[in-house]
């Protein structure tokens, strides 16, 4: 017997706890952002290294340099990285910020 989302979806209804809370190898892979602990570490590594730097920024060319690399990445989604989950447009500003595949 099949429910309602079931009929006007014909998928099962994702579990959301464990979509947001589970690592997968694959997620990046398949456009989906880490799970929420791994956002909460990446965000705290990046904003420690950051803050270590002394908050400072990247000169204009080379965030620009930084967002049109991301711009052609497989991992780019909707503004985001699907590796690191961080939103591009401010990470790419970070005077410490790296790419997790290492592409600059
Ligand atoms: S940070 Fe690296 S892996 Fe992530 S979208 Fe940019 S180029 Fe791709």
């Amino acid at each position: 017997m099949s429910n309602i989302a079931e009929e006007m979806f014909g998928q099962p209804p994702k579990n959301m706890t464990e979509e947001i809370f589970t690592s997968r190898p694959d997620r990046a892979a398949v456009g989906d952002p880490p799970p929420i602990p791994d956002l909460i570490k990446n965000l705290y590594m990046d904003t420690t290294a950051w803050a270590k730097d002394g908050f400072k920024t990247g000169n204009q060319e080379e965030v620009s340099r930084r967002l049109a690399i991301c711009g052609e990445c497989e991992f780019f989604k909707g503004g985001r990285c699907m590796v690191c989950g961080c939103f591009m447009a401010l990470k790419a500003k970070l005077s410490t910020g790296k790419c997790p595949k290492e592409k600059w």
